[in-house]
């Protein structure tokens, strides 16, 4: 009963690829890592966007996945956030040469609440960034609401 009180109040987050090189993805999961625990702060990773309260996104968004992005983060309850993770994710990186198979920024095709640049960005700066931006963005999200 404690448990489920607690996990109420905490931040559930989803993590989307949408094409890179998973570098990014490999320093999410780390945070589940003992040496990082990302639960001890209340973060909790689902695989479902209907049982989120963010979505973590990293990757180039490739042409295949512009449609299927703007479907996951519809299907995140409101009030939501999004944080884009990796220079794939905020500019193209290093796939930017390939052109118009490549749709980047996530923030041109899904509001973007948070950025965290790095290729990849280490662990703690990813927890930093969902821990600082991902609770005011929920509130303000709630206010206009
Ligand atoms: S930002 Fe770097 S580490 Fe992350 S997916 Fe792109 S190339 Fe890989």
């Amino acid at each position: 009963m404690l448990k489920d009180f607690i996990r109420k109040r905490s931040i559930h987050i989803c993590l989307v690829c949408t094409g890179g090189c998973n570098g990014c993805d490999i320093e999410v999961a780390a945070l589940l890592s003992q040496r990082y625990d990302l639960e001890q702060y209340g973060i909790f990773l689902h695989n479902n966007p209907r049982e989120c309260d963010a979505l973590l996104v990293t990757g180039t968004v490739a042409k295949q996945w512009q449609e299927k992005l703007v479907e996951f983060y519809d299907k995140v309850p409101e009030p939501k956030a999004v944080v884009a993770i990796g220079a794939c994710a905020l500019s193209g990186g290093i796939f930017q040469q390939e052109g118009d198979k490549v749709s980047a920024p996530v923030s041109d095709i899904i509001p973007v609440d948070a950025e965290v640049p790095g290729c990849p960005p280490r662990p703690a700066e990813i927890a930093s960034a969902v821990l600082k931006y991902v609770p005011p963005a929920l509130a303000s999200y709630r206010r206009k609401s």
